[in-house]
């Protein structure tokens, strides 16, 4: 079992995320465990404020130190290094699988959901274990990041994803890619021709139609895409 706790100012974002199919069941099977916590229950005036303007000047809103620091502190309490706090930022560390099999060992993760013009930087540099991007443009806020690691540890889980959502992931396993890895090939399914207006057809290769194996494997081989 691993618990994933939210830290965010938009706790709503995640009402759907969290009645979806397979991360319904995978909390029902109790495989994990999601939190949601709001950010304001650790703000102490009585307008529960969170974000301040920034030092300095410049636009916008950053979210304050002093709530998430509560945040963390109440969330950390238990003291284990299967326990890791994340915050999310475009300037962090990327997101890969390797990472997601590496928090699918965790017991539990504190993901910090940033939201305006950012977070006060004393929060990365004394309050979490890492901070970590999905990749290389900025979004709104941490939630939407939040989710995809989320999924993308979740569907790690032993249990969690069902015989139709293992189909499309092989682990290249020996050489090459290594075990943290995985290699996607494209899929077809019915029909075996389609044609979307007259005199035009799309095929499904025709070597997918022979049921040889070898042949199979080989042509997925070579158009496959190995992420490691
Ligand atoms: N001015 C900030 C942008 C803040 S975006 C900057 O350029 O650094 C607001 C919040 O959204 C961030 O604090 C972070 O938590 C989240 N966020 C935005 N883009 C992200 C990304 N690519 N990966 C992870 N988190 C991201």
């Amino acid at each position: 079992m691993i618990i994933f706790d939210i830290v965010t100012i938009f706790p709503h974002f995640f009402d759907s995320f969290l009645e979806e199919s397979i991360i319904k069941r995978a909390q029902k099977q109790k495989l994990i465990r999601i939190r949601v916590f709001d950010l304001r229950q650790w703000a102490k005036d009585k307008h529960r404020v969170v974000d301040d303007k920034p030092f300095g000047g410049g636009r916008g809103m950053v979210l304050k130190l002093e709530p998430i620091y509560r945040a963390v502190s109440q969330l950390r309490k238990t003291k284990s290094d299967r326990i890791k706090t994340i915050l999310f930022s475009p300037r962090g560390k990327k997101f890969s699988q390797k990472m997601a099999h590496r928090y699918s060992q965790l017991q539990r993760i504190v993901l910090i959901c940033g939201r305006y013009e950012g977070v006060d930087e004393r929060v990365a540099r004394h309050l979490v274990d890492e901070q970590l991007s999905i990749g290389d443009y900025v979004l709104m806020g941490g939630e939407v990041p939040a989710m995809a690691v989320i999924e993308a540890v979740t569907r790690l889980k032993p249990g969690v994803l069902g015989h139709s959502e293992l189909l499309g992931e092989r682990m290249p396993g020996r050489k090459g890619g290594g075990a943290l890895g995985f290699s996607e090939y494209p899929q077809y399914t019915r029909p075996e021709t389609f044609s979307p207006r007259r005199g035009v057809k799309w095929s499904v290769p025709q070597i997918l139609m022979r049921g040889h194996h070898q042949k199979i494997s080989a042509w997925r081989q070579k158009h496959q895409k190995i992420i490691s």
